[in-house]
């Protein structure tokens, strides 16, 4: 490796410059060799790394004092490309220098506005909705699709040239879809690349654009796409499918097709994750002496024994009863909750019923009741 030369000399100012000085030495350097003005120039990349680097260095104080302490060496072991604790990047031109020119030139200036778009190029992805059962979601299923995406046209064979012709090199860039233009900007006259107005970019001209897709080399087409939902998927989840959406221009790949999945709600259960809430009026009866009910499951109806004294608000679990993981294994919960139904509009037999039942009550059958006005006569007396 060449010995370095000194930041100063590599900037072309005196040992005293001001910052200003060094700022001013940068600009016009970095300008100059800047690869996007230099294509290709091995020279100018390395000098543009070499400007970059004293830049680096001089234009931050510490590092300066530091540099002029000790020199390259640095008190660390060195400065800049040797390893040290300043090194600059030299692997090639990253957004290090980009940023750097984006600063200075208001991002308009070199590579971002230049990239020719005639290469590969991925597909867009497309995104189609579906309403589905609370069953379906929770069971996965098998749903047909209409998707809307453009397909190679048939009639030019996707060159967008109208059949029997073909597409020519474009004559102004001569298919590379660049142009080199000169512009002025605040630091003199520059040239840069542009994609070529002429065939915007894509290095080809159609001179008898094909009828049927009017030299796009591409057309609309609905199709129908089966898609598997599977168990478990949720509401605003999404099934992605892989190279199913729109196609990639010059052999880029084609984007995907997500399926977003909107899950009606069941007039039973609340999801919960993978568990099922459910919320089960009982009667009076039941609660108070017990019963084999009927409660809903996802599969449907099973019996299921409540003990008695089932207090409203007792939440049972049915192991196993709730959705399938999602691409796992098992299944959730199901929990019901029972509340009691009190009865109403009761008929005079009903309530001479009743009031007999209530005329036979010790204390015991309402343990709840009897502790609270203990309480009470504690507290009041009486
Ligand atoms: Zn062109
Ligand atoms: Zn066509």
């Amino acid at each position: 490796m060449a010995a370095k030369r000194d930041y100063y000399e590599v900037l072309g100012v005196p040992k005293t410059a001001s910052d200003a000085d060094i700022k001013k030495a940068f600009r016009q350097l970095a300008k100059k060799y800047h690869p996007d003005v230099n294509p290709g120039d091995k020279e100018a990349e390395a000098k543009f790394k070499e400007v970059n680097e004293a830049y680096e260095v001089l234009s931050d104080a510490k590092k300066r004092s530091e540099y002029d302490q000790f020199g390259h060496e640095g008190p660390m072991g060195g400065f800049g490309g040797g390893g040290g604790s300043y090194t600059y990047s030299t692997g090639g031109f990253g957004g290090g220098f980009e940023d750097i020119f984006d600063a200075f030139f208001g991002g308009g200036f070199g590579g971002r506005t230049s990239r020719p778009n005639n290469g590969p190029q991925r597909g867009g992805d497309i995104q189609v909705n579906v309403t589905l059962k609370f069953t379906e979601a929770a069971f996965g299923c098998k749903k047909e699709i209409q998707v809307s995406r453009s397909e190679s046209c048939e009639e030019c064979g996707g060159s967008g040239a109208k059949k029997g012709t073909s597409p020519k090199v474009c004559p102004t860039c001569g298919g590379s879809g660049q142009v080199q233009t000169s512009q002025n900007t605040l630091f003199g006259r520059s040239v840069v690349m542009r994609p070529c107005a002429q065939c915007q970019g894509t290095g080809q001209i159609i001179e008898t654009p094909c009828p049927k897709c009017g030299g796009k080399g591409q057309v609309k087409r609905t199709r129908t796409i089966s898609v598997n939902i599977p168990a478990g998927i949720d509401n605003g989840q999404a099934v992605t499918l892989r190279g199913q959406g729109e196609p990639g221009l010059r052999g880029g790949p084609a984007g995907d097709l997500y399926v977003r999945v909107t899950v009606r709600p069941h007039q039973l259960f609340r999801r919960e994750h993978y568990d099922l809430r459910c919320e089960m009026p009982i009667t009076f009866t039941e609660a108070a002496l017990g019963a084999e009910l009927e409660v809903p499951t996802l599969e449907g109806k099973v019996r299921y024994k409540i003990p008695e004294g089932t207090q409203s608000g007792t939440v049972f679990r049915l192991k196993g009863k709730g959705v399938p993981v999602l691409g796992g294994n098992g299944k959730g919960d199901l929990f019901i909750k029972v509340t009691v139904e009190v009865p109403k509009r009761l008929s005079e037999k009903q309530r001479d019923i009743l009031r007999q039942f209530d005329s036979t009550v010790t204390g015991k059958e309402y343990n709840e009741h009897k502790t609270f006005f203990d309480k009470m006569k504690e507290a009041f007396g009486g």
